[in-house]
């Protein structure tokens, strides 16, 4: 990078704002990389101005630009290279606002996601969008990739999360669509263009979200199942029965549960190890009481008509704490090396012929193999934790090809909710239409002609 560039850029942000060499290096590429961060320069702005000057600067020396928040996405969508240019956005951070009367937060792209549901709770409000990585990913970060989560059934993703947002285009263009209101269908939407975009399209740098009444009730049961079906039947019996206030319903498949339900994990399954299917329910109300008296009768309807066979009901928050504690355990897959992650969507009709056609490949190619499934049945998202049992260089490809080929015929989707970055790349054509395709593209060419923003991610331009 010439010297010039880094002088100017040294101009905008000064010595606070900039780092070269070693104290780029040795921080670290993200949660999920064992690597250093690779990279030439790291500007950390504090403004949207201050990103609308780099902006300008980096497309007039045709410097790419790679944008990271948190670090915790799984696709490789912050990845860098030894000439790449990184704008953090972890200084330009914090709640802004809060308008309790019109339930909105004004708040800067670097801030915590935990922070904002801590600052929303603090008003007597809440924000639904949850993660396992809320400590440490930011707010941008989720938005760019539209994140989902344990909550999407009743709340939606990201997406139905931001009611306004400030983007900085390519150019240094600020683009300051702070609406704060729930409809406004003044002409195109132009937030959702740059919402799941993976920082290829524009740079967000502060958002209106969209806070709701903060539950007064929570109520938490594992349950388990002899046949699929009754998965889904469940599913729509208490979404109807419990009026609008399921919340989660979390599946586990048999291996996953048995995992995270066994010693060394959990020294007692609270419901026996044998069935084929679980799900973790819960549900937020207005009244712990009465509430709990609905769900424990919706409940042991679906035990009386043998929806269910088995279930257990948490009593307090430390045993709510418990049962989720096992669906957030999926790190305990990692004591199966090397192991490979996936977020598939598809019908919930398909899930169980799918899920048996990939774990009869998978032991078919890999007799060593494991394939734990989980995820939100709720939202057709399902999670599958992969490991071929050995090392050797074309594993991960073979399951790759083993979990996306089927979804194309089906109409499902190769990322349900952790966007495609580089590592769906190969993949987004099994999904998405070449038209859908030439599209993007298109909307690519228009708003980063000279290809700054997070260059080679999500597709190729050539
Ligand atoms: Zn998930």
């Amino acid at each position: 990078m010439n010297r010039d560039l880094i002088q100017q850029l040294h101009n905008i942000v000064g010595d606070a704002g900039l780092l070269c060499d070693d104290a780029v290096t040795s921080r670290s590429a993200g949660i999920w990389h064992q690597e250093n961060l690779k990279a030439t320069v790291l500007v950390r702005p504090k403004t949207t101005s201050e990103v609308s000057q780099i902006l300008a600067l980096c497309n007039a020396h045709k410097q790419p630009v790679v944008p990271q928040g948190g670090l915790t996405g799984l696709v490789h969508g912050a990845d860098t290279n030894d000439k790449d240019l990184v704008l953090s956005l972890e200084r330009l951070s914090g709640v802004e606002s809060i308008d309790p009367i019109g339930r909105t937060l004004t708040v800067l792209a670097g801030t915590a996601l935990e922070d904002i549901q801590k600052a929303a709770d603090d008003a007597g409000l809440f924000f639904p969008l949850d993660l396992g990585a809320r400590g440490s990913c930011q707010i941008g970060g989720n938005v760019a990739t539209n994140a989902g989560g344990n909550r999407v059934i009743r709340y939606g993703m990201a997406r139905a999360l931001i009611l306004g947002s400030e983007t900085v285009l390519a150019d240094g263009t600020v683009i300051s669509s702070m609406n704060t209101m729930l409809k406004n269908n003044a002409g195109y939407d132009l937030k959702h263009l740059f919402i799941g975009s993976e920082g290829t399209l524009g740079i967000m740098t502060r958002f209106v979200l969209r806070l709701f009444p903060k539950p007064q009730s929570a109520n938490t049961a594992m349950v388990a199942f002899e046949k699929f079906d009754d998965v889904p039947r469940l599913l729509n019996h208490i979404d109807e029965a419990l009026g609008g206030q399921l919340s989660s319903y979390e599946v586990m498949w048999k291996d996953f549960y048995a995992l995270v339900a066994t010693a060394p994990h959990c020294k007692t399954p609270p419901l026996s190890t044998e069935h084929p299917f679980y799900a973790l329910i819960e549900a937020q109300g207005t009244d712990q009481q009465a509430d709990l008296a609905h769900f424990e009768k919706v409940l042991s309807e679906a035990l009386e008509n043998g929806v269910i066979i088995d279930a257990v009901i948490a009593q307090s928050q430390r045993e709510r704490d418990n049962l989720w504690a096992l669906r957030d355990s999926v790190d305990e897959c990692n004591r199966f090396r090397p192991i490979y992650y996936f977020d598939v969507s598809l019908s919930i009709r398909h899930m169980e012929s799918y899920i048996e056609n990939v774990r009869r490949e998978i032991s078919h190619n890999f007799p060593d193999g494991q394939c734990f499934v989980f995820g939100h049945l709720g939202d057709g998202n399902l999670h599958l934790a992969v490991s071929p049992g050995h090392n050797d260089n074309n594993s991960h490809t073979k399951i790759e090809h083993i979990i996306y080929s089927p979804l194309a015929s089906i109409g499902g989707s190769v990322s349900a909710e952790h966007g495609v970055g580089l590592e769906k790349k190969p993949y987004l054509h099994l999904s998405r239409s070449a038209e859908e395709i030439g599209l993007m593209k298109t909307l690519k060419q228009a708003l980063d002609p000279n290809n700054i923003l997070n260059p080679g991610k999500v597709f190729d331009l050539a």
